[in-house]
């Protein structure tokens, strides 16, 4: 069986000591395709850096709304000028983060805005961060078209959210937290989803999944995610590792 982890962050410190062994074993125990998130201009450049060393791994370059305070200068130019590598497959994370960040909702909406424009220049999808920031979020997608769309990643399990993002034709990335025992409604949002629209992620080294939460996740936990969405849909595992590896490479299409 085949897994494609749609969103980790092997950018991140907490891998520095074993990075390489950590990709390499993930690899080895059948994740083949990985896409590691940029969500600063210093995350994204390492991001492709890392990704660069495997043949396997692609990068997302972007801002996340957490990390726009220290912009300056011209960051699109910085960012267009990274997504020059074949290694990027989106612009990402990208979006509005109102749990964290209250206070700069404007600069956020600005900024999530410029990204889409810069996604829509590059033809390429968007990976979008939203947390409690729901309608401000579905305003501007249906504001900007996104042309190449994109995938919601971690996609917060509210009812109107998915629906309205399907509508508008982006998939939804389930990590970790369906797993969790606290996600009551998990399964009626697995269910709104159809099978096509699904891509499964980590987001490492966060968020691990049941039965393994609480440790510092990496890749080889998407098996759990994709048991959970399985045993949800009544399918094998097998079939959700099929359908979302196909779902990631048809969204995650190579631009070279
Ligand atoms: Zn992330």
């Amino acid at each position: 069986m085949e897994l494609f982890d749609s969103h980790a962050h092997y950018n991140d410190e907490k891998f520095d000591d074993d990075r390489d062994t950590i990709i390499k074993e993930a690899y080895n125990s059948g994740i083949t395709t990985i896409i590691n998130a940029g969500y600063s201009l210093e995350s994204s450049k390492k991001a492709i850096e890392i990704a660069n060393q495997y043949k396997f791994m692609y990068a997302t370059v972007g801002v996340s709304p957490n990390d726009i305070e220290d912009l300056k200068g011209n960051y699109i130019e910085d960012i267009e000028e990274l997504a020059k590598s074949y290694k990027v497959v989106a612009i990402g994370e990208i979006g509005l983060d109102y749990y964290w960040n209250k206070e700069n909702k404007e600069k956020q909406k600005e900024i999530f805005m410029e990204q889409i424009k810069l996604a829509n220049k590059l033809d390429l999808p968007i990976v979008i961060h939203t947390r409690e920031a729901v309608m401000d979020t579905i305003d501007i997608l249906k504001k900007i078209e996104c042309k190449k769309r994109g995938v919601f990643h971690c996609c917060p399990l509210n009812r109107e959210l998915v629906k309205e993002a399907l509508k508008l034709g982006f998939y939804i990335s389930f990590a970790g937290p369906v797993t969790f025992k606290n996600s009551k409604n998990a399964a009626e949002i697995i269910n709104l989803v159809p099978i096509e629209r699904i891509l499964i992620e980590t987001d490492s080294p966060y968020l691990s999944p049941e039965p393994v939460r609480g440790t510092r996740n990496d890749s080889r936990n998407v098996k759990y995610i994709a048991q959970k969405i399985a045993d949800i849909k009544g399918l094998t595992v097998e079939e959700i590792a099929k359908q979302t590896y196909k779902n990631a490479q048809k969204i995650f299409e190579r631009k070279i």
